[in-house]
């Protein structure tokens, strides 16, 4: 169920937790520390801790929600890992150690995670940039061909916090907190229409479905091309939308209202 990433003195090992999460584990293979992204299952991470005889030393959240957090009490009582959590969130993340925001450095042994900040899905969200590996996890803000739903933040913010992400490397690997992307593919198909790449897109993650397989990571460069939440300044997007004359907050909180009716 479990599938490894090797990214030469750094491993990902990612597996699927509760419903639709994802669960990930980032080992420095030089020095075996190792950090749950986010713990959405504390059993689930122990079984893979345990098959891999990986030894958890910190925790990663992304924010507060309980299936990103859940489990971060029971592995610190296991393991006494460090856990790192969004300092606009103080105070709603069980266990904390220490807080970080925009631009801060979160080291892993020899690896190295910068800390962006993402509000939108909740006010204090973050996303952990690993530059040298061009990984980014990104929690509940950028999902495969979506967004996460706006429950503290403002249309603006989110843009702006997609907008961060857009601009990271091409080849930048996403990985996303959930397995939403056929249904987001579905909705991103009445937005963009016409969009020949997302069409290609939607017909790879359709057949990786069907055989179980996960659609995550994604890459920006295929984000760029067809998450319309990524394309509400691009003409086409507007055009469809008959929102011509709109500005790229207003057509992205239109996609974004139309997707949580969807
Ligand atoms: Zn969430
Ligand atoms: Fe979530």
């Amino acid at each position: 169920m479990s599938k490894l990433f090797d990214f030469f003195g750094m491993e990902i090992c990612q597996f699927p937790c509760l419903a639709d999460n994802y669960g990930f584990l980032v080992r420095d293979t030089q020095t075996g520390q190792c950090a749950a992204i986010d713990t959405p299952d504390a059993r689930a991470i122990s079984e893979v801790l345990e098959a891999r005889k990986w030894r958890l030393t910190q925790i990663w959240n992304t924010h507060w929600h309980p299936d990103h957090t859940g489990g971060n009490l029971a592995l610190k009582k296991l393991w006494d890992c460090e856990i790192i959590g969004p300092a606009a969130e103080k105070g709603k993340i069980p266990g904390a150690d220490r807080f970080v925001s925009e631009n801060d450095n979160v080291r892993l042994g020899k690896t190295d995670a910068r800390v962006i900040e993402t509000p939108g899905h909740t006010s204090g969200h973050i996303v952990y940039y690993l530059a040298d590996k061009r990984v980014a996890f990104v929690g509940d803000t950028l999902f495969a061909l979506g967004c996460g739903r706006l429950f503290e933040g403002t249309p603006a913010q989110m843009w702006a916090s997609l907008k961060k992400l857009r601009a990271l490397p091409d080849e930048t690997q996403i990985f996303c907190a959930h397995e939403y992307t056929q249904a987001n593919a579905r909705f991103a198909v009445t937005i963009e229409p016409a969009n020949a790449q997302l069409e290609l897109h939607s017909a790879q993650i359709n057949a990786l479905r069907r055989d179980g397989v996960p659609t995550v990571p994604t890459t920006i460069s295929k984000e760029k091309a067809s998450n319309p939440f990524l394309r509400a300044d691009q003409a086409t997007v507007a055009a469809a939308l008959n929102m011509s004359s709109a500005d790229p907050v207003a057509i992205f909180a239109e996609i974004r209202q139309r997707k949580d009716r969807f």
